[in-house]
């Protein structure tokens, strides 16, 4: 028995990064994954590596911010499939800047992304386990909005948003089953990490007290508990996925 056996899970910019490596390691885990993001093309090409693999894996082209679209998705979902256990926003984005310098089109937009489709998406699929009183609800955050970062102050009050959103909506749909915590991962190697130099990842590395960056799959798999019945008795928390970065 896999631990997401029959679980329909939605995970928002799952196309590729950390968003494509959660959908990997739920169909691993037994989970249907539908991917949500942004290009045709990419969500096609994530979906055609799943199923290729005989995983079990669809998904639609579509912006987290666009309310109607959203809506006509997750009910579509629902309609196909019964039911939605596991929500993942992870789509996010990052427009950096000096406070001094930020263009206000750079705040809306990071804003919009990370925290207002986070709330968008929440919001569409809580009627649907609240109609079957279970739900897990996994915001993706960041160690930036707990410790805050120069260049980065739309993003850090996006992930900080993020963090305290997820408190509240554990809060308001605790007594419905559904269960909503957040994951702040610190430096993760991905696309953007893999074109450092080796020196300045030492670096990175020198500030955390394991001594290295941590992978997609340390994220994933720290997803899949907090979807599983291992965590049952957790809600309203943030998980730092860091090294020990922030103690
Ligand atoms: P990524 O590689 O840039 O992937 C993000 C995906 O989201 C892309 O496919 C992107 O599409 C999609 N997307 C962007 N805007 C969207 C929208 N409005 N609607 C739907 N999809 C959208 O990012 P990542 O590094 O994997 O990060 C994933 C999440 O982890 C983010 O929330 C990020 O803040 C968080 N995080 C990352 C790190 C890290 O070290 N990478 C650390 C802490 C937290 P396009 O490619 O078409 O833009």
């Amino acid at each position: 028995m896999k631990r997401l056996d029959g679980k329909i899970a939605i995970i928002t910019g799952a196309a590729r990064g950390i968003g494509f490596g959660i959908a990997k390691t739920y169909a691993e885990e037994g989970a249907q994954v539908i991917i949500i993001d942004l290009s045709q093309d990419a969500v096609d090409e994530a979906v055609k590596t799943l199923t290729d693999a005989s995983y079990l894996a669809t998904g639609f082209a579509a912006d987290v911010t666009d309310n109607a679209v959203i809506e006509k998705i997750f009910k579509q979902i629902f309609n196909e499939f019964g039911k939605i256990d596991i929500l993942i926003n992870n789509a996010g984005i990052t427009r950096d800047g000096l406070l001094m310098k930020m263009k206000e089109a750079d705040w809306d937009l990071v804003m919009n992304v990370n925290l207002k489709g986070t709330f968008i998406c929440t919001q569409k699929v809580c009627r649907y386990m609240m109609k079957k009183r279970s739900g897990a609800i996994i915001n993706i955050a960041s160690v930036i909005g707990l410790m805050g970062n120069a260049g980065q102050a739309n993003y850090a009050a996006s992930k900080g948003g993020t963090i305290a959103f997820t408190k509240s909506a554990a809060k308001e749909f605790a007594s419905r089953n559904i269960r909503v915590n957040a994951i702040a991962p610190g430096f993760i190697e991905t696309e953007m990490t893999a074109r450092l130099s080796e020196e300045v990842i030492a670096n990175y590395a020198k500030a955390i007290p394991l001594n290295k960056m941590g992978s997609i799959r340390d994220v994933a798999n720290c997803c899949v508990f907090l979807a599983s019945e291992d965590s049952n008795y957790i809600t309203g928390q943030t998980i730092q996925v860091d090294g020990g970065l922030i103690m």
